[in-house]
């Protein structure tokens, strides 16, 4: 008998678990809109050019050896990151009072940063948004922290529900922290606009309700690098103090190579640098430094200025097709005259568009259909090619009527 027997069966992550039931899946037709990755209008994983050419001078520079990165990473990368997404003409960055670790990915540099919360801050509340990315609850709570939720989404308009996201931001304890998208909300497409992003400002400010910002999708959403920042600018150019967690998985395309920053703006220098000091006691008994191959890719492409061009020309045809997606997607409901507003479809920005459909319509598009999603109704608009939209539409046209 083993020692383990005990140990029950864990239930598949609701997002990762819609792969693994599409892979069983042997039919022909069967189209996989769960994940969070980008695909060609091929239907295949891309590696971007300038990645590529990254990897190649890397690879032919004899000199890289693979030593180990400090505790806190590549430093070029550190620097380079904070500048993308708070700005090159940062005051914050001028004066020393950001620090940055090299992370991995998103979901770590969250983590660290939860970690670092819950040992220094004052507060162990985080308000999230409801919904939000499935991962964010499970992060926050194993780090220490105590997870409520403000309201976000309101399925009535599939908009955003302002009113109930100041309501609830404004009865939240002073020095809460709250976890803000900062832009291309996942998983329902739906951005404050920068008007709303000012009054959130405001009130958190008059709270003094710390801002954790997760940065998943800078570029992705719009294709414009700097109008993806422009929430976590604000916030920073205020003076005030923040968290940032940045994920290259998306808008670099590194998304096994896990590469991700956290940054801390603090009041002064002499803060950031004792921060930093205790990001690294959270950072080294968990995995001692970061992996070296991501993070140099990340580098060699942020600092050289045709590489960066080259970049952006890339990341924007991501975006470009996505939002060619949403609009195919629109007209082809619009044709068969399927019953409902599809709006949304075209409003809502990102990855993501938050369907609307309800769980017994998932499970029929994806009986009937082989239609795989989220059964929150959340599909991913870069699993869908100009090919496979009449399937979508046709699936979606038989589940509402
Ligand atoms: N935050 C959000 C909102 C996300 O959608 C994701 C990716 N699905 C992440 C963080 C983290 O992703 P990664 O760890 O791969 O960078």
């Amino acid at each position: 008998e083993s020692v383990f027997a005990h140990v029950v069966q864990a239930p598949e992550d609701p997002i990762l678990g819609v792969t693994v039931a599409y892979n069983k899946d042997p039919s022909p037709v069967k189209v996989n809109l769960g994940v969070g990755a980008y695909r060609t209008e091929e239907g295949k994983p891309l590696v971007l050019n300038v990645v590529r050419r990254a990897e190649q001078l890397l690879v032919n520079d004899r000199s890289r050896v693979k030593e180990y990165l400090p505790i806190t990473g590549l430093a070029d990368f550190n620097k380079l990151s904070a500048k993308l997404i708070f700005g090159s003409d940062s005051p914050a960055l001028q004066e020393n009072r950001v620090t940055t670790v090299q992370c991995l990915s998103g979901t770590g540099s969250l983590r660290v940063g939860a970690e670092f919360l819950a040992k220094h801050y004052h507060q162990h509340t985080i308000y999230i948004p409801q919904p939000t990315w499935g991962n964010h609850p499970k992060v926050f709570t194993l780090a220490g922290l105590s997870v409520k939720t403000y309201r976000y989404y309101d399925p009535a308009t599939r908009g955003l529900n302002f009113q109930g996201l100041l309501e609830d931001l404004g009865s939240a304890p002073l020095g809460a922290i709250v976890l803000l998208h900062a832009c291309a909300h996942n998983p329902t497409g739906v951005d404050p606009t920068l008007e709303q992003w000012e009054q959130i400002r405001q009130l958190m400010r008059s709270k003094a309700l710390l801002p954790f910002f997760d940065s998943a999708y800078q570029g992705f959403a719009s294709g414009s690098l700097d109008a993806d920042a422009q929430s976590v600018r604000m916030f920073a150019a205020d003076g005030g103090e923040l968290l940032a967690a940045q994920s290259y998985a998306k808008n670099m395309g590194l998304y096994g190579e896990r590469v991700g920053a956290l940054s801390i703006v603090c009041k002064s220098a002499n803060v950031a640098a004792k921060v930093e000091s205790q990001l690294k006691l959270v950072i080294r008994p968990m995995y001692s430094s970061p992996p070296i191959h991501g993070a140099s890719i990340v580098a060699t492409i942020l600092k050289d200025s045709g590489m960066y061009h080259e970049w952006t020309i890339e990341l924007k045809a991501m975006a470009d097709r996505i939002i060619s997606m949403r609009h195919q997607l629109f007209d082809a409901l619009r044709a068969r005259g399927t019953p409902g507003d599809w709006s949304h479809i075209i409003k809502q920005i990102g990855m993501f568009t938050f369907t609307g459909l309800n769980t017994e319509q998932v499970a029929f598009m994806t009986k009937e259909y082989h239609i795989y999603m989220t059964s929150d109704g959340r599909i991913s608009m870069a699993g869908l090619r100009s090919r496979t939209v009449p399937h979508l539409a046709d699936a979606i046209h038989a589940a509402v009527t």
